[in-house]
Order: structure tokens, then sequence, then C-alpha cells
């Protein structure tokens, strides 16, 4: 069977559970229109699909997917890279969702292509990952070998894109008013299990 044929002998099953099965869902979310509480933002990698980890229905995250699971700086977003951070207002602004995931994982390609030490050569994967460079220098200059270098950097750059995040103001703004919370989260294809790298605001129990 070519993977069409198999894809779409998978959309006839979908079709089968969630319109024969139990129409009412789409139903409900054509005619009250979509309000997931979760925006996650996730690495395109084809084994990371949030909606199969985390077993999310349809209708239940608003999902944005780029090389490394990147936000990038607030400052740069109108120059370079309008369509991950035009996705992020949306689902502040418009769809006031209560929580934003981001969500890395371990043998990330993005993550092994910012650590291979090569020239940039100014490609959209190179330009699209400087915004890592920092998370790579300091990985770099604590000695650490190419393994550990990605490990490193897949966790570290979760934590830079929460920062970015942090930073734009209509995030700040709904973060300060207890409206929205942040999270950086893990993802280990080994174990199958997710890691909790960072938390904005960091709970009560942490902060003290
Ligand atoms: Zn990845």
């Amino acid at each position: 069977m070519t993977e069409i044929k198999k894809l779409l002998r998978g959309h006839s099953a979908f079709y089968e559970e969630y319109f024969v099965s139990r129409p009412e869902l789409y139903r409900k979310l054509v005619a009250e229109g979509q309000s997931p509480k979760v925006l996650v933002i996730c690495c395109s990698d084809s084994r990371v699909d949030p909606s199969i980890i985390l077993n999310a229905e349809p209708g239940e995250l608003f999902v944005i997917r780029n090389v490394a699971n990147i936000v990038p700086r607030f400052e740069e977003d109108k120059i370079n890279c309008h369509g991950t951070t035009a996705a992020i207002e949306y689902a502040v602004k418009g769809l006031e969702v209560e929580d934003i995931i981001i969500i890395g994982h371990s043998h990330c390609g993005g993550i092994k292509t910012l650590v291979e030490d090569r020239e940039n050569n100014h490609t959209f994967i190179d330009n699209w990952l400087y915004t890592l460079q920092e998370v790579k220098e300091k990985a770099v200059s604590a000695g650490l070998g190419f393994r550990e270098c990605c490990d490193y950097c897949e966790k570290e750059a979760i934590l830079a894109s929460l920062r970015n995040l942090e930073k734009f103001p209509f995030v700040r703004e709904r973060v300060n008013a207890g409206r929205l919370r942040l999270h950086g989260w893990h993802f280990c294809l080994e174990s199958g299990r997710i890691e909790t790298i960072g938390t904005i605001p960091v709970p009560a129990e942490k902060s003290a």
C-alpha cells in the first residue's frame, strides 16, 4: 500500500469515529467555534505530534509547529518570524488561551543542526536557528561533547523560548494578571515521558 493510500484509509477511520459514531463533537465545534484553552508550540518532528503524545481531542489544542519549537525574540518577529508569532498573537489575544506549552524533545534534528560545527550558509534553517546561537555558545564554552551539547541545548532552548515568549507585551500583561501560564516541557523519545523544564510564573512552592 502506498503511503497516500494508507493515510486515506486512516482518514476513513477518523471519519467513522468523529462523523459517524459520535458526530456531536464536530457539530459543536462548528456551531460554537473553537475555544481551545491551550496553545502548544512543538517541533515539526514526525515523532512528537502533540495531539498524539497528549492524547488530545479535536478542538483541545491550538498548535504551532516549527523547527526546534522556537519562539523568536519579540523585537525580531516583524521582519523574519511572523508565521510563528502571528499564531501566538492569535492564540493569546484572539482565543485567550490560558496555558502555553513549549514542547522540545530528545534527538531533535534542529538542535543537532545548531550544534554541528559548520559554517552558517544562511539557508532558511540556519537563519531560523540563529535565535538559539547564544544557547549554543554557552554549551560550547562549557566544553561539552556533541551528545551532551545536544542534550543541553534541547533543554536550554526551551528555556530561551520561554523567556522570549514572556517578553511579548500581550503575553506579559496576561501572565502578570494571572490569566496565562507558560510551561516548558521536554519529551524523551526513549522513555516516552515528559519532563518539566520551566514554568512561568514559578509555582509558589518552588519560588519560596
Ligand atoms: Zn525537533
